[in-house]
């Protein structure tokens, strides 16, 4: 995948959480994470059979961090 910001290769790399990775529109307390309000998202994308580890893009020069959260 290319950088949207710059145009160069990015890294692909994981990040994990133990208990999943989400988006959420606020911020949630960690004890509250099984509680996730509403509209959080859910950015598991077929890294693994579960939603603790997921793709994730990297640029080293912009310091970006792209997730794409879709499963296919
Ligand atoms: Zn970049």
């Amino acid at each position: 995948m290319q950088c949207p910001y710059c145009n160069k290769e990015m890294e692909l790399g994981y990040i994990q959480c133990r208990d999943g990775v989400t988006w959420t529109p606020k911020e949630q307390l960690v004890a509250a994470l099984s509680f996730l309000g509403k509209g959080s998202v859910s950015l598991a994308n077929g890294a693994a059979d579960h939603s603790r580890t997921v793709y994730a893009y990297k640029c080293s020069a912009c310091k970006k961090v792209i997730i794409d959260y879709s499963a296919d």
